[in-house]
């Protein structure tokens, strides 16, 4: 079974809701990172996140999200499109730090949030919104609901689940987002039923997320109606030509050091952990 993003509406009340489920995404993403579960956990909310507002995106392209903290890392962040593509990535070393820093993460394991950035990208690449706000509160749902208030005017309620459950890695979250016409009775039935909802953890039937069950559960007593359905996938558009001009920008002294202690240079992509090897006949460059 495969991961899954489903976008619905009410079939006779005016809210729109995204549900996704991105575990074994979440799951391929922080293994090539080698991220901790504490850090796992955190990486899959960020890539849901980022997979429920790139859902949103009035036209193709792609949205990050970046999760900006003081502590153990100082970023969390992820790219997706409304297709259902995502990375995410964290900095490497000071995930290293964290993983040497004693195998005994939980104590040492610290974020103070600090802020939230938005960018969005056409299809071509080139630059549409970009926005950043305080993160308001340390949890990520509830700071990205706040930043759709606070920058986009959205009233929405953004929730993300993400843990392990029998030792595997689950990420799931939905946005549910009142539309203009919403009559206040509407309204605050969705609220009411969000803050007496059950954890996902619920909808797990057998090997898989039962999140056409959670959609039903996320609209209460509303009838939603499901218009798309896309396969949630890690996709890095990385090439071998993008990473050696990547290199190139590096100073020439640094780069002839790479070739003189190894005889080779590696660039290893900061998202999907890549690993591209380039000698110096690919360059043409000459130690000296
Ligand atoms: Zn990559």
């Amino acid at each position: 079974m495969s991961d899954k993003i489903l976008r619905c509406t009410g079939k006779k009340a005016e809210f729109r809701l995204v549900v996704v489920d991105a575990s074994q995404t979440a799951q391929e993403i922080t293994s090539a990172h080698g991220a901790p579960p504490e850090v796992s956990t955190l990486m899959g909310e960020v890539i849901c996140g980022a997979l429920l507002m790139a859902a949103g995106l009035k036209q193709p392209g792609a949205l990050q999200v970046a999760l900006h903290y003081q502590g153990s890392l100082s970023q969390v962040s992820a790219d997706a499109t409304p297709m259902g593509l995502v990375r995410a990535t964290v900095n490497a070393e000071e995930l290293r730090a964290l993983v040497d820093s004693g195998k005994k993460t939980p104590p040492h394991f610290n974020l103070e949030p600090k802020e939230i950035r938005v960018i969005k990208w056409s299809e071509t690449g080139s630059l549409l919104h970009e926005s950043r706000v305080p993160m308001a509160h340390h949890r990520t749902g509830p700071a990205l609901t706040g930043y759709l208030l606070q920058s986009e005017q959205i009233p929405s309620s953004l929730g993300l689940f993400s843990g392990f459950h029998e030792g595997k890695l689950y990420a799931l979250g939905f946005l549910i987002e009142a539309l203009p016409r919403i009559d206040e009775e509407t309204l605050s039935a969705l609220e009411e039923n969000l803050c007496t909802l059950r954890s996902p953890t619920e909808y797990r039937e057998g090997s898989f997320w039962n999140i056409s069950a959670w959609a039903q559960a996320l609209g209460g007593g509303f009838e939603i109606e499901v218009h798309r359905e896309f396969d949630v996938q890690a996709f890095c558009p990385c090439t071998r030509e993008r990473a050696l001009k990547g290199f190139l920008y590096l100073p020439e002294p640094e780069r002839n050091q790479l070739f003189e202690e190894k005889g080779k240079a590696e660039i290893i992509c900061e998202y999907c952990r890549r690993v591209y090897t380039f000698s110096q006949q690919d360059l043409g460059l000459k130690i000296k």
